[in-house]
């Protein structure tokens, strides 16, 4: 027994062995003054919104321009951001009457469909608070399930839902990645599948009936990320086909030709697996 035992029941472990004291080191120290950690709540700020629903104003935390520094982008094209997950800022929700959308789809199309979330989403709504200096990754994912209901509610085109379902799997694995080594969470891991393929399902919907861009995209990203989710789902001959699209199209800039090529190479190599497994 140690003078940390007992700290389990708070969820921390982890941190029973942890040594108490450590001799400082001077290096260490400079580097962390050199080098500040970037804050999440930094790049934040509160920006005012008019609910169109029900003309409310309320505030929803949100990026700031130029603040954050981008690290990169994952295979399924998920940004990634040097001290914050930008995903988890995605969805603008009114705390009053529970509308709830993506920043690129907040204006609505249609009275109609303010009618629709009138009856189907307002009627039942209930209040959740979320204050505080960040949205922590339950907070996120909560506004991105209301966002998902707004969206069928409304009867918003598939590629809409589709998008959201793509970033919910983004935020999961955001999730994920922050509390794998800690705490897996193997529900987490089929919620984050079970949006990807919602994703797939909606995208592939999107691209058969809907004019490009569609979510700001043209048709060689959506075909290439059509592309990276059926090669998940294993069905090899679409992805394959997708990226032949891709790799010989005269529109094809090489940053997508460049990605197309990594994830030929994954292709041939899960399909070789197939095959001899
Ligand atoms: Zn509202």
């Amino acid at each position: 027994m140690g003078i940390l035992s007992g700290l389990k029941q708070f969820g921390l472990g982890e941190l029973e062995n942890a040594s108490l004291y450590e001799k400082p080191d001077p290096k260490d120290i400079k580097k962390d003054t050199d080098a500040p950690v970037i804050k999440e709540a930094d790049i934040l700020f509160d920006k005012k919104y008019v609910c169109p629903i029900c003309e409310a104003e309320f505030k929803s935390k949100t990026i700031r321009a130029g603040k954050a520094r981008r690290l990169g982008t994952d295979q399924d094209l998920r940004p990634r951001y040097e001290g914050i997950d930008v995903v988890k800022y995605d969805p603008i929700v009114c705390p009053h009457c529970g509308y709830a959308a993506l920043g690129r789809y907040y204006e609505l199309t249609s009275s109609m469909q303010a009618k629709m979330i009138r009856a189907g989403i307002c009627a039942h709504y209930k209040p959740v608070q979320m204050d505080g200096e960040i949205y922590t990754y339950e907070q996120a994912l909560e506004r991105y399930k209301l966002t998902l209901a707004n969206a069928i509610v409304k009867k918003a085109k598939a590629s809409e839902k589709a998008y959201i379902c793509l970033k919910s799997s983004w935020l999961l694995h955001g999730m994920l990645e922050e509390t794998a080594e800690t705490d897996p969470k193997p529900e987490l891991l089929q919620e984050e599948r079970e949006y990807r393929q919602s994703a797939l399902e909606g995208f592939l919907a999107a691209r058969q009936s809907e004019a490009f861009p569609i979510c700001g995209m043209d048709e060689l990203t959506v075909d290439y990320l059509i592309a990276v989710l059926s090669m998940e789902f294993e069905h090899y001959d679409v992805a394959a086909k997708l990226l032949s699209g891709i790799l010989v199209s005269p529109a094809a800039n090489k940053r997508i030709k460049d990605r197309a090529r990594d994830l030929k190479d994954d292709l041939r190599k899960k399909m070789k697996e197939q095959k001899n497994g």
